[in-house]
Protein backbone atom coordinates (compact mmCIF):
# COMPACT_ATOMS: atom_id res chain seq x y z
CA UNK A 1 0.00 0.00 0.00
CA UNK A 2 1.31 3.64 -0.02
CA UNK A 3 -0.10 6.62 1.58
CA UNK A 4 -0.32 10.58 1.16
CA UNK A 5 -1.79 10.31 -2.77
CA UNK A 6 -4.80 12.24 -3.26
CA UNK A 7 -6.98 8.97 -4.80
CA UNK A 8 -9.63 10.24 -6.82
CA UNK A 9 -12.71 8.53 -4.86
CA UNK A 10 -16.17 10.79 -4.69
CA UNK A 11 -17.62 9.85 -1.25
CA UNK A 12 -20.75 10.43 -2.94
CA UNK A 13 -20.12 7.69 -4.64
CA UNK A 14 -18.78 5.15 -1.22
CA UNK A 15 -21.84 6.20 -0.15
CA UNK A 16 -24.20 4.93 -2.97
CA UNK A 17 -23.58 0.96 -1.90
CA UNK A 18 -26.87 0.34 0.11
CA UNK A 19 -25.42 0.68 3.68
CA UNK A 20 -27.58 2.21 6.24
CA UNK A 21 -27.26 3.69 9.86
CA UNK A 22 -30.03 1.63 11.48
CA UNK A 23 -30.76 -1.34 9.85
CA UNK A 24 -33.21 -3.45 10.77
CA UNK A 25 -32.34 -6.78 12.83
CA UNK A 26 -31.97 -10.20 12.26
CA UNK A 27 -32.66 -13.11 14.53
CA UNK A 28 -30.11 -13.30 16.78
CA UNK A 29 -27.31 -15.27 16.10
CA UNK A 30 -24.04 -14.51 18.45
CA UNK A 31 -20.91 -12.97 17.19
CA UNK A 32 -18.30 -15.58 17.82
CA UNK A 33 -14.35 -15.27 18.85
CA UNK A 34 -11.69 -15.57 16.73
CA UNK A 35 -8.61 -17.31 18.24
CA UNK A 36 -5.23 -15.36 18.95
CA UNK A 37 -3.61 -18.74 18.75
CA UNK A 38 -4.69 -19.94 15.80
CA UNK A 39 -4.45 -16.46 13.72
CA UNK A 40 -0.14 -16.82 15.34
CA UNK A 41 0.46 -19.71 14.09
CA UNK A 42 -1.03 -19.37 10.59
CA UNK A 43 0.81 -16.04 10.66
CA UNK A 44 3.91 -17.78 11.97
CA UNK A 45 3.71 -20.28 9.18
CA UNK A 46 2.62 -18.11 6.19
CA UNK A 47 5.79 -15.79 7.33
CA UNK A 48 8.22 -18.70 7.13
CA UNK A 49 7.78 -18.87 3.56
CA UNK A 50 10.58 -16.55 2.68
CA UNK A 51 10.63 -14.91 0.00
CA UNK A 52 7.30 -15.00 -1.22
CA UNK A 53 6.96 -12.06 -4.12
CA UNK A 54 4.80 -12.49 -6.67
CA UNK A 55 5.58 -14.87 -9.61
CA UNK A 56 8.55 -16.67 -6.93
CA UNK A 57 7.76 -20.30 -5.94
CA UNK A 58 7.04 -19.10 -2.47
CA UNK A 59 4.19 -17.51 -3.32
CA UNK A 60 2.70 -20.32 -5.54
CA UNK A 61 3.39 -22.58 -2.19
CA UNK A 62 1.87 -19.71 0.21
CA UNK A 63 -1.72 -19.78 -2.06
CA UNK A 64 -1.63 -23.58 -1.93
CA UNK A 65 -0.66 -23.31 2.08
CA UNK A 66 -3.60 -21.09 2.38
CA UNK A 67 -6.05 -23.24 0.18
CA UNK A 68 -5.40 -26.09 2.38
CA UNK A 69 -5.82 -24.31 5.49
CA UNK A 70 -9.36 -22.74 3.82
CA UNK A 71 -10.70 -25.74 2.76
CA UNK A 72 -9.91 -27.60 6.04
CA UNK A 73 -12.52 -25.37 8.15
CA UNK A 74 -15.99 -26.41 7.65
CA UNK A 75 -18.67 -24.72 5.44
CA UNK A 76 -16.18 -22.95 2.66
CA UNK A 77 -15.95 -23.27 -1.16
CA UNK A 78 -12.45 -22.78 -1.76
CA UNK A 79 -10.45 -21.98 -5.49
CA UNK A 80 -7.56 -20.64 -6.15
CA UNK A 81 -8.19 -18.17 -8.78
CA UNK A 82 -4.76 -18.46 -11.07
CA UNK A 83 -4.59 -15.37 -13.94
CA UNK A 84 -2.13 -13.61 -15.55
CA UNK A 85 -1.38 -10.14 -16.20
CA UNK A 86 1.37 -7.23 -17.23
CA UNK A 87 3.85 -6.21 -14.82
CA UNK A 88 6.96 -3.78 -15.61
CA UNK A 89 8.74 -6.92 -15.07
CA UNK A 90 6.61 -8.23 -18.22
CA UNK A 91 3.57 -10.65 -18.39
CA UNK A 92 3.33 -13.18 -14.86
CA UNK A 93 1.25 -15.52 -13.34
CA UNK A 94 -1.03 -14.45 -10.09
CA UNK A 95 -2.88 -16.87 -7.65
CA UNK A 96 -5.89 -15.36 -5.95
CA UNK A 97 -7.29 -18.11 -3.27
CA UNK A 98 -10.98 -17.28 -2.72
CA UNK A 99 -12.89 -18.84 0.02
CA UNK A 100 -16.72 -18.74 0.32
CA UNK A 101 -19.65 -19.14 2.34
CA UNK A 102 -23.11 -19.21 1.47
CA UNK A 103 -25.63 -17.43 2.84
CA UNK A 104 -29.28 -16.67 2.88
CA UNK A 105 -28.36 -13.94 0.49
CA UNK A 106 -26.41 -13.77 -2.91
CA UNK A 107 -25.63 -10.65 -1.51
CA UNK A 108 -21.99 -10.84 0.00
CA UNK A 109 -19.95 -9.25 1.67
CA UNK A 110 -15.49 -9.52 0.69
CA UNK A 111 -13.09 -10.11 3.51
CA UNK A 112 -9.74 -9.63 2.20
CA UNK A 113 -6.04 -9.50 2.31
CA UNK A 114 -2.70 -10.14 0.57
CA UNK A 115 -0.14 -12.59 1.18
CA UNK A 116 2.40 -11.45 -1.09
CA UNK A 117 5.24 -9.84 -0.32
CA UNK A 118 7.45 -7.33 -1.03
CA UNK A 119 10.52 -7.88 -3.43
CA UNK A 120 13.40 -6.47 -2.02
CA UNK A 121 16.80 -6.61 -3.90
CA UNK A 122 18.77 -5.35 -0.68
CA UNK A 123 16.43 -7.88 1.55
CA UNK A 124 16.59 -11.32 -0.04
CA UNK A 125 15.75 -12.63 2.66
CA UNK A 126 12.40 -10.59 3.88
CA UNK A 127 9.71 -12.02 5.84
CA UNK A 128 7.25 -9.70 5.50
CA UNK A 129 5.26 -10.69 9.22
CA UNK A 130 3.20 -7.57 9.44
CA UNK A 131 3.13 -7.18 5.82
CA UNK A 132 1.80 -9.59 4.60
CA UNK A 133 1.50 -12.36 7.49
CA UNK A 134 -0.33 -10.74 9.58
CA UNK A 135 -3.14 -9.84 7.54
CA UNK A 136 -3.32 -13.82 6.47
CA UNK A 137 -3.49 -15.08 9.80
CA UNK A 138 -6.10 -12.84 10.98
CA UNK A 139 -8.33 -13.44 8.40
CA UNK A 140 -7.62 -17.15 8.81
CA UNK A 141 -8.90 -16.75 12.50
CA UNK A 142 -11.95 -14.59 11.05
CA UNK A 143 -13.01 -17.80 8.63
CA UNK A 144 -12.34 -20.29 11.67
CA UNK A 145 -14.39 -18.43 13.86
CA UNK A 146 -17.16 -17.98 10.78
CA UNK A 147 -17.10 -21.73 10.49
CA UNK A 148 -17.79 -22.74 13.82
CA UNK A 149 -21.36 -20.50 13.33
CA UNK A 150 -24.03 -23.78 12.49
CA UNK A 151 -26.81 -21.62 11.18
CA UNK A 152 -26.85 -20.24 7.55
CA UNK A 153 -25.64 -16.63 8.02
CA UNK A 154 -27.76 -13.71 5.79
CA UNK A 155 -25.34 -12.58 3.94
CA UNK A 156 -22.94 -14.56 1.66
CA UNK A 157 -19.24 -14.10 3.15
CA UNK A 158 -16.40 -13.92 0.44
CA UNK A 159 -12.50 -14.02 2.05
CA UNK A 160 -10.04 -13.33 -0.69
CA UNK A 161 -6.17 -13.60 -0.49
CA UNK A 162 -5.09 -11.74 -2.63
CA UNK A 163 -1.64 -12.00 -4.52
CA UNK A 164 0.49 -8.88 -6.70
CA UNK A 165 -0.28 -6.48 -4.02
CA UNK A 166 2.77 -4.92 -3.68
CA UNK A 167 4.52 -2.91 -6.41
CA UNK A 168 7.70 -4.14 -8.56
CA UNK A 169 9.02 -0.48 -8.79
CA UNK A 170 5.66 1.88 -8.28
CA UNK A 171 2.09 1.61 -8.08
CA UNK A 172 0.75 1.53 -12.00
CA UNK A 173 -2.04 0.14 -13.96
CA UNK A 174 0.21 -2.52 -14.49
CA UNK A 175 1.92 -1.95 -11.06
CA UNK A 176 0.73 -3.55 -7.46
CA UNK A 177 -3.05 -4.78 -6.43
CA UNK A 178 -3.48 -7.27 -9.09
CA UNK A 179 -5.02 -9.69 -7.30
CA UNK A 180 -7.66 -6.74 -6.06
CA UNK A 181 -8.12 -5.64 -9.78
CA UNK A 182 -8.83 -8.82 -11.34
CA UNK A 183 -11.04 -9.66 -8.09
CA UNK A 184 -13.03 -6.70 -8.89
CA UNK A 185 -13.09 -7.18 -12.62
CA UNK A 186 -14.24 -10.65 -12.71
CA UNK A 187 -17.10 -9.82 -10.56
CA UNK A 188 -18.40 -6.90 -12.65
CA UNK A 189 -17.78 -9.38 -15.94
CA UNK A 190 -20.21 -12.04 -13.76
CA UNK A 191 -22.44 -8.90 -12.80
CA UNK A 192 -21.90 -9.73 -9.37
CA UNK A 193 -20.22 -6.62 -7.86
CA UNK A 194 -23.75 -4.92 -7.84
CA UNK A 195 -24.44 -7.70 -5.28
CA UNK A 196 -21.15 -6.36 -3.03
CA UNK A 197 -22.56 -4.74 0.27
CA UNK A 198 -19.24 -3.79 1.36
CA UNK A 199 -15.29 -4.81 1.33
CA UNK A 200 -13.20 -5.01 4.84
CA UNK A 201 -9.38 -5.22 3.93
CA UNK A 202 -7.03 -6.12 6.85
CA UNK A 203 -3.33 -5.32 5.79
CA UNK A 204 -0.55 -4.98 9.03
CA UNK A 205 -2.85 -5.69 11.77
CA UNK A 206 -0.68 -7.74 13.99
CA UNK A 207 1.98 -5.30 15.63
CA UNK A 208 2.58 -5.53 18.77
CA UNK A 209 1.21 -1.59 19.37
CA UNK A 210 -1.60 -1.84 17.49
CA UNK A 211 -3.53 1.20 16.21
CA UNK A 212 -5.62 0.63 13.58
CA UNK A 213 -5.89 4.25 11.46
CA UNK A 214 -8.92 3.91 9.16
CA UNK A 215 -7.57 5.76 6.24
CA UNK A 216 -9.88 8.82 5.88
CA UNK A 217 -10.84 8.67 2.65
CA UNK A 218 -12.41 5.31 3.06
CA UNK A 219 -16.20 4.49 3.50
CA UNK A 220 -17.34 6.73 6.58
CA UNK A 221 -20.53 4.64 7.85
CA UNK A 222 -18.11 1.05 7.29
CA UNK A 223 -15.54 3.64 9.36
CA UNK A 224 -17.99 4.30 12.29
CA UNK A 225 -19.16 0.44 12.30
CA UNK A 226 -15.51 -0.62 12.60
CA UNK A 227 -14.99 2.01 15.52
CA UNK A 228 -17.99 1.12 17.25
CA UNK A 229 -17.05 -2.60 17.19
CA UNK A 230 -13.73 -1.75 18.48
CA UNK A 231 -15.10 0.35 21.32
CA UNK A 232 -17.69 -2.35 22.44
CA UNK A 233 -15.12 -4.65 22.26
CA UNK A 234 -13.25 -2.77 24.60
CA UNK A 235 -10.78 -2.15 22.08
CA UNK A 236 -11.80 1.99 21.49
CA UNK A 237 -7.77 2.39 21.98
CA UNK A 238 -6.73 0.11 18.87
CA UNK A 239 -8.56 1.98 16.46
CA UNK A 240 -9.18 4.97 15.23
CA UNK A 241 -10.07 7.38 12.75
CA UNK A 242 -8.18 10.17 10.71
CA UNK A 243 -5.26 8.04 8.97
CA UNK A 244 -3.72 8.93 6.19
CA UNK A 245 -5.23 8.48 2.61
CA UNK A 246 -3.75 5.39 1.22
CA UNK A 247 -3.68 2.99 -1.89
CA UNK A 248 -4.25 -0.32 -1.18
CA UNK A 249 -6.37 -3.41 -2.04
CA UNK A 250 -9.86 -1.97 -1.12
CA UNK A 251 -9.21 1.22 -3.65
CA UNK A 252 -10.27 -1.17 -6.51
CA UNK A 253 -13.85 -1.88 -5.17
CA UNK A 254 -14.14 1.86 -3.52
CA UNK A 255 -13.85 2.84 -7.11
CA UNK A 256 -16.72 1.09 -8.26
CA UNK A 257 -19.19 2.21 -5.72
CA UNK A 258 -18.97 -0.46 -3.04
CA UNK A 259 -18.40 0.79 0.60
CA UNK A 260 -14.81 0.12 1.64
CA UNK A 261 -12.53 0.21 4.58
CA UNK A 262 -9.00 -0.80 5.04
CA UNK A 263 -8.02 -1.80 8.99
CA UNK A 264 -4.33 -1.09 8.79
CA UNK A 265 -1.87 0.51 10.94
CA UNK A 266 0.45 2.09 9.12
CA UNK A 267 2.61 2.95 11.45
CA UNK A 268 5.07 -0.12 12.41
CA UNK A 269 8.24 0.59 14.35
CA UNK A 270 9.54 4.24 15.01
CA UNK A 271 9.11 6.11 12.25
CA UNK A 272 8.05 3.18 10.22
CA UNK A 273 11.31 1.88 9.99
CA UNK A 274 9.82 -1.97 9.92
CA UNK A 275 7.94 -1.52 7.13
CA UNK A 276 9.64 -3.03 3.95
CA UNK A 277 12.81 -3.21 5.45
CA UNK A 278 14.69 -6.54 7.42
CA UNK A 279 12.89 -4.97 10.39
CA UNK A 280 9.05 -6.89 9.16
CA UNK A 281 10.07 -10.06 11.65
CA UNK A 282 7.85 -12.09 13.42
CA UNK A 283 8.87 -10.27 17.03
CA UNK A 284 7.48 -6.99 16.33
CA UNK A 285 4.02 -8.79 15.74
CA UNK A 286 1.53 -10.47 18.87
CA UNK A 287 -0.81 -12.59 18.90
CA UNK A 288 -2.75 -10.33 20.99
CA UNK A 289 -2.94 -7.49 18.01
CA UNK A 290 -3.91 -10.41 15.69
CA UNK A 291 -6.84 -11.52 18.02
CA UNK A 292 -7.95 -7.96 18.29
CA UNK A 293 -7.83 -7.04 14.32
CA UNK A 294 -9.79 -10.32 13.91
CA UNK A 295 -12.11 -9.67 16.47
CA UNK A 296 -12.55 -5.99 15.27
CA UNK A 297 -13.49 -7.37 11.81
CA UNK A 298 -15.68 -10.02 12.76
CA UNK A 299 -17.92 -7.50 14.77
CA UNK A 300 -17.99 -4.75 11.85
CA UNK A 301 -19.01 -7.83 9.88
CA UNK A 302 -21.92 -9.03 12.38
CA UNK A 303 -22.88 -5.40 12.18
CA UNK A 304 -23.31 -5.48 8.16
CA UNK A 305 -24.95 -8.54 8.48
CA UNK A 306 -27.95 -7.09 10.94
CA UNK A 307 -26.98 -9.55 13.57
CA UNK A 308 -26.29 -6.75 15.98
CA UNK A 309 -27.32 -3.09 16.31
ZN1 LIG B 1 3.78 -3.75 1.68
Amino acid sequence: MRAGRIVKLLSALLLTGGLTACPEREASVPCPHPDPAFAWNQTVAITEIIPRFSGSPGAEKSASRIAETAGSLPGFRVRVDVFRDQTPEGEKTFRNVIAERPGKSEEFLVIGAHYDTKKLATVPRFAGANDSGSGVGALLAVMKAVSETKQTLPLTLKFVFFDGEEALIDYSENDGFHGSRRCVAELKRNRRLRNCRAMILLDMVGDRDLCLKLPSDTDPVLQSLVLRSARELGYGSHAASGGPLMLDDHTAFAKEGVPAVDLIDFSYGPGNLYWHTEGDTIDKISAESLGISAAIALKTIWKLMKLEP
